[in-house]
């Protein structure tokens, strides 16, 4: 089986494939300020190299993985004063996520997996908002691991768990081993480090990246990213989002 791009097919090719065995991957991002060094459409990015990822391991057991457009707009309030930064409501991206689940199904595609790398916690409640809407019979089957959340995060780097994990070493190493023509380089390693936790400050109450300490909208240590991390994240991602939708098929 294989990993395709789903808006590169075409009808028929949709039409013939066997699509009991095929699992839809929607990846997940946001257009919003991510420091001085990586672009808008970072978590973008990582979403698409966590799909592809995952989209591998699940070829390799058996089904086709759809890779689905990406959606690139959604809720981004702590960015929200950024020059850059797009925000939606928060109930636009439930409603589209459920709408796009009810349209799979229609078309016999029964699991959308959905390849998150947007932390925002309104954006993460609308996901969670949009599986309990879904309900069990409605659409695709939606598959989200919070990799905010066990038994995901763990399996994280030691500064995405601590919470310093917008556009820092996590965010920077992922965008080199994926786009690296993307990095501003010598900006990158130009930055001090930023140790401020973006969860301590969220459950505080901050609601913005300049509130939780962020002035330049970096957390974490730009300066000490590097590819071989990044592959070895994307992997992990990969292998997350994989898990959870050989969990969900698993009879
Ligand atoms: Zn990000």
């Amino acid at each position: 089986m294989a990993v395709l791009d789903f808006a590169h097919l075409t009808w028929e090719e949709v039409r013939d494939l066997d699509r009991t065995k095929a699992v839809a991957i929607l990846p997940v991002g946001a257009v919003e300020a991510h420091g001085p060094h990586l672009p808008l459409g970072t978590d973008v990015i990582i979403a698409e190299t966590m799909a592809r990822a995952a989209g591998a391991r699940l070829a390799a057991r058996g089904y086709d993985a759809l890779v689905l457009p990406p959606l690139a707009y959604t809720a981004a309030d702590f960015a929200a004063g950024f020059p850059g930064t797009v925000s939606v409501r928060p109930t636009t991206v439930t409603a589209l996520l459920v709408d796009l689940a009810r349209s799979l199904a229609r078309h016999r595609v029964s699991v959308l997996a959905v390849a998150n790398a947007h932390l925002d916690p309104a954006h993460l409640a609308a996901i969670e908002a949009a599986v309990v809407q879904n309900g069990p019979e409605a659409g695709a089957r939606i598959v989200f691991p919070d990799i905010t959340r066990k038994p995901w995060a763990v399996r994280l780097t030691a500064e995405f768990q601590s919470g310093a994990c917008h556009a820092g070493q996590y965010e920077s190493s992922i965008v080199m081993a994926a786009r690296p023509e993307l990095v501003r380089e010598a900006i990158r390693r130009s930055l001090p480090a930023n140790p401020r936790s973006l969860s301590v400050a969220i459950r505080s109450g901050q609601t913005s990246f300049e509130a939780a300490g962020g002035p330049r909208a970096y957390f974490g240590s730009p300066a000490d990213a590097g590819v071989d991390e990044g592959a070895r994240t994307i992997d992990v991602l990969g292998a997350i989002l994989a898990e959870a939708v050989l969990a969900e098929l698993a009879p």
